[in-house]
């Protein structure tokens, strides 16, 4: 009889979904089971930060936390800072009831880039352009993709993160459109590959895996998250949260295939554009979510709304919440991000399941898809971190990944005049030189949004790395001088013996709808920077921008012309290419307009008539002998050569 006792009070202790050798699929089931109404409701709310604390995550059953881009806890918080933030809140979430653990997500979408410290990698708009191919013979190497995906899972999780709303994978076909650098290419096939970062930020889907998942259990890996599901980068006039207008067969052949990868490659979660299809908001598009994502495509993990997503499903937002939460819910969407106001969405949420109005059947889907992916990440059998990782942040390979990365995607669109003499490489050895412009020595300005801050912050304060400038005087001779000007005028350039320059310019940080521009004219002072200097000198002019910009009025006064997008905290990556230690290989991802009356105008178009098409990109060969270079001439049209 005592024996029996004891049996029956071990099982009284023993939760099926507490046992890691129990099946996913039966520790999910067993905690539905045991889950109220309330507990349910609040796996799916997902809550700003600087809401959370751990009487909130208890109380109301808080499933997951994001921190939006530009709530950093302080400028320069550390990794133990950020750890311990997570901690505290994962506490609260333990001493509920059941003790589900929270899932805490990040926007990580270029590294981990809301974290001082953190290697800062280029923009997709760059990472597409990691493979050099050509169309002849495709050399592609998405393989540096998922390097760079593994590297940012780390950093993330040296701060004690275990979920990234990364990679985006819109296929931008206007450049106009404020995201259009979140976007790797224009081409489909090329954001298909790169959706290789998944693997990088998740690991890989091992061959017998029972779920078709990878497990990601431990400190290396993390969740990832492709957005915006689906015909983001396709709205009328590159409208953020617009309109996409088009066939289900433009949609399902140009903006739906980098998803099919994503699936099949394990990706966790799915975020929902803020955009529409032929007028319907996807928040509320039930046939796209559910009938196609859940149920044709089996994708298993779950489906984010954005954030306010669901406020925005009317004009003005949050003009009708209760059908706002149900024509949502009722579409699929699984977890809601919810910056403010959190208890409006559970609250009405309740009352709706109780109304019947949104089906039991449909909460118990989102929560167990809430619980798979919490589960495969061991959040139930390691729901802390610990500080075993800290060295992670900003290491030395990852900011030499970075720096390869950005070398490996420089596009070279003019070297040299028509006398066919390259500009490019430059020698490191000369007497003077001039390096000019706003954005030569600004690394908040070479980063871009999404660093730091949501729109992205300028000046040298806001991280750690290199600006271009550091870079180029550490990359030449230390015979030469390098003469630093950020707005020189003509009579500065002129009454001075430079060899040659040096002129970065480009677009201010942006993010999101701030960043849609109809006009995309290089901005102030970036035209008198390179008439002030090119017209007195040989330049090169080095672009930081996140798309193309309206180049052709100044393309005759400049010698040499390298797109280097955002390339991030690693300026010596354009050192290493402007002075011949690599060769330029670099391809354009998009094309590149004339006039912005031709937008949007993509490859394969019908008047495709573009001033650099699509796969543009001119080669160097590494320069092995600098001292054979000869000096270039002071006065651009009297050559000495
Ligand atoms: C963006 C998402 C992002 C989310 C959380 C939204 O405004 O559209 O891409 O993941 O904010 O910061």
């Amino acid at each position: 009889l005592i024996c029996l006792i004891y049996i029956a009070m071990a099982n009284a202790n023993y939760y099926k979904y507490k046992d890691p050798k129990q099946p996913l699929e039966v520790r999910i089931n067993d905690l539905l089971n045991r889950m109220t109404l309330e507990e349910k409701i609040g796996q799916m709310a997902q809550i700003e930060r600087g809401l959370a604390s751990p009487e909130v995550m208890k109380k109301h059953f808080i499933g997951s936390v994001l921190n939006g881009v530009g709530n950093s806890p302080a400028l320069k918080a550390s990794p133990e800072i950020w750890i311990n933030i997570v901690n505290t809140l994962q506490e609260g979430a333990l001493s509920t009831r059941l003790g589900i653990p929270m899932l805490f997500g990040i926007d990580a979408v270029h590294g981990n880039n809301n974290v001082y410290n953190a290697t800062i990698f280029p923009h997709n708009i760059e990472t597409h352009l990691f493979f050099p191919f050509n169309f002849l013979a495709s050399t592609r190497d998405p393989k540096l993709a998922k390097r760079i995906g593994a590297a940012t899972a780390l950093e993330v999780r040296a701060t004690g993160i275990p979920y990234a709303f990364a990679p985006s994978v819109a296929v931008c076909r206007d450049p106009r459109w404020g995201r259009c650098y979140e976007s790797f290419s224009e081409d489909t096939k090329i954001v298909q590959e790169m959706t290789e970062m998944i693997p990088g930020l998740q690991g890989d889907i091992p061959a017998n895996s029972p779920t078709g998942f990878p497990f990601v259990a431990g400190e290396k890996k993390v969740a990832a998250c492709a957005k915006h599901y689906v015909g983001d980068g396709g709205t009328t006039n590159g409208t953020d949260e617009g309109d996409t207008v088009i066939s289900k067969e433009g949609l399902f052949s140009i903006h739906m295939p980098p998803f099919h990868d994503s699936i099949k490659k394990g990706v966790m979660t799915i975020m929902v554009s803020y955009s529409s299809w032929n007028g319907k908001k996807m928040h509320t598009h039930r046939e796209l979510i559910t009938d196609y994502l859940k149920n044709t495509l089996q994708f298993k993990g779950f489906v984010i709304s954005d954030c306010e997503g669901i406020d925005r499903i009317t004009s003005p937002p949050r003009a009708n919440y209760s059908y706002s939460i149900q024509a949502s819910i009722n579409a699929g969407l699984d977890m809601i991000m919810l910056p403010q106001k959190y208890m409006e969405f559970i609250d009405g949420l309740t009352l709706e399941v109780k109304n019947k109005i949104i089906p039991m059947s449909r909460i118990d889907d989102a929560v167990t898809r809430i619980l798979r992916v919490k589960f495969l990440m061991g959040l139930f059998e390691k729901p802390f971190a610990d500080f075993s990782q800290v060295h992670e942040l900003g290491k030395k390979e990852h900011r030499e990944l970075a720096r390869e990365a950005v070398r490996k995607s420089l596009v070279l669109l003019k070297n040299g005049e028509a006398d066919n003499k390259p500009l490019l490489p430059l020698p490191k050895k000369t007497p003077k030189i001039l390096v000019a412009g706003s954005h030569a020595h600004n690394l908040g300005y070479q980063c871009g949004g999404w660093t730091i801050g949501w729109n992205g912050l300028g000046g040298n304060d806001l991280t750690t790395g290199s600006t271009i400038l550091s870079a180029i005087k550490d990359a030449v001779d230390p015979s030469t001088e390098v003469v630093y000007n950020e707005k020189p005028d003509a009579n500065f350039v002129a009454s001075n013996e430079f060899s040659y320059a040096i002129v970065v310019v480009g677009e201010y940080p942006y993010a999101e709808t701030v960043g849609d521009n109809k006009n995309l004219t290089l901005p102030y002072p970036g035209p008198d920077t390179i008439t002030n200097v090119c017209g007195a000198v040989k330049c090169v002019v080095v672009l930081i921008t996140g798309r193309p910009l309206v180049i052709q009025p100044y393309l005759s006064q400049i010698d040499a012309l390298v797109a280097a997008w955002l390339p991030g905290t690693e300026g010596q990556g354009v050192a290493d290419v402007l002075f011949g230690d690599y060769g330029f290989t670099g391809k354009l991802p998009r094309t590149w307009f004339k006039t912005v009356d031709q937008l949007p105008m993509n490859a394969g178009d019908l008047h495709y008539d573009p001033l650099f098409p699509f796969g543009f990109g001119l080669t160097t060969k590494p320069n092995n002998n600098q001292n054979l270079f000869p000096m270039y001439s002071r006065k651009r049209f009297v050559s000495s050569f």
